[in-house]
């Protein structure tokens, strides 16, 4: 038998498409919220692959969900459903607004059915051009030519065009901009509850409230993109739940399958009816392996523990991370909500964040940033304290060699 080939990582440069610029270890290997590397060097894990392993590596619900399904059954296709999606539509639709599901495989293509269903409802409305959508700068809604398009960054999206038309931005958290934007032509607004990739920034809740009384006004669907925030990572199960704002649409991905790419689309028994047999599809969506998994990992979460068990990390994630600042003086602030925190860095350090989680990577631990001035951490949800302390330990060893530098 041929012998498997040795990788390095320099491989990445021969063989992969360069869109991105890995770390220059591979990671081979992860339990709990610690990773491994190729020479075993082990790392802990506050990335949680950006907000998605969160019941961290390897977790037993999570292996044992996916070994049995995978005995089972893996695939069938749509002309047939399967027993593990329509449990995990079930659990879905008890526990938030919804009254039903359309199943994807990543968070922008549960962006793209979201407004590709709110397009629909505009042109079925019979208002004379009801198909503009409203979105914010910096947001953030996956790569897909439609989702760059509605997100707030355009080094993303302009050398793709030309680009899908009618969507609009206003600054985040701007509601007299938000409605001056909007009219009875709109027929969508798309915003995330705390804008992850831009920084991990919060929506102000009478920001939140204010869109949900625009869209109604305007006969406009509100969709929410919890593709960062769902599925327990701000202490509640979705984000929604923490300002009392209903959207008439919810996106979910990422930690929904804990690793297992999976992504849902979320609405009411009524929007759910213009998206009709044949008009919107998918090969891979709600695939019985995707769908154990979830189920499990969102069974797991979705109770009083794990979420509360939330709310306590971060206490100890802000306890430690203030006590640090306190002696480095690195941070304008730490913000965010439960787990998805963002320390956006003083004037005097600005764009230098991907150094900060280079320097921690050599100390042993595994960083994101948020935009050039934000680190970032999304651990799993249940990462235990002595981690959490470890962790933070290395990261001031890595701030330390940073003010130094
Ligand atoms: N929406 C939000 C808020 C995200 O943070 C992301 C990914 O970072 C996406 C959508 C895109 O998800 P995916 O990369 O699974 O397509």
């Amino acid at each position: 038998m041929k012998q498997p080939m040795t990788v390095t990582r320099s491989n990445f440069n021969d063989y992969m498409v360069p869109v991105f610029a890995p770390a220059d270890f591979i990671l081979v290997r992860g339990e709990g919220a610690r990773v491994w590397d190729q020479q075993g060097k082990e790392y802990v894990d506050f990335a949680g692959g950006i907000a998605v392993n969160a019941l961290g590596h390897a977790h037993p619900v999570a292996v044992n969900a996916l070994t049995e399904q995978a005995q089972k059954l893996w695939h069938i296709g749509n002309g047939y459903t399967n027993e593990p999606v329509l449990r995990l539509a079930q659990q879905l639709t008890e526990a938030t607004f919804a009254d039903k599901v359309f199943f994807a495989n990543s968070g922008a293509e549960a962006n793209e059915a979201a407004l590709k269903l709110a397009r629909k409802y505009g042109n079925d409305s019979g208002v004379e051009g009801k198909n503009r959508i409203l979105a914010f700068n910096n947001a953030f809604h996956g790569r897909t030519l439609f989702t760059v398009t509605a997100g707030g960054q355009p080094k993303y999206s302009q050398d793709f065009a030309p680009l899908p038309e009618g969507i609009e931005h206003v600054a985040y958290n701007d509601l007299a901009a938000a409605e001056a934007a909007m009219s009875e032509q709109t027929c969508a607004v798309i915003v995330e509850p705390i804008q992850g990739e831009g920084g991990v920034l919060p929506a102000d809740v009478e920001f939140l409230k204010g869109l949900r009384e625009l869209c109604d006004r305007h006969n406009a669907l509100l969709i929410f993109d919890e593709v960062q925030t769902g599925v327990g990572r701000t202490g509640s199960l979705y984000a929604y739940m923490n300002s009392g704002v209903i959207p008439d649409v919810l996106t979910t991905a990422k930690a929904l399958g804990g690793g297992f790419p999976v992504g849902a689309m979320l609405t009411t028994e009524k929007l759910a009816q213009v998206l009709t047999v044949g008009s919107h599809g998918t090969t891979y969506g709600g695939n019985p392996l995707a769908s154990a998994v979830a189920s499990a990992v969102f069974g797991f979460i979705n109770t009083p523990e794990v979420l509360d068990g939330v709310k306590q990390r971060h206490a100890r994630f802000i306890a430690g991370l203030e006590k640090i600042n306190a002696q480095y003086a690195v941070f304008e602030q730490i913000r965010g909500v439960g787990l998805l925190l963002g320390c956006v860095l003083k004037e005097k350090y600005a764009g230098q964040a991907k150094q900060i989680t280079t320097l921690a990577a050599e100390e042993g631990l595994l960083t994101l940033i948020a935009g050039a001035n934000v680190v970032r951490f999304t651990p799993a949800l249940i990462i235990s304290e002595q981690d959490i302390d470890e962790g933070l330990q290395r990261f001031e060893r890595a701030i330390a060699r940073f003010v130094q530098a």
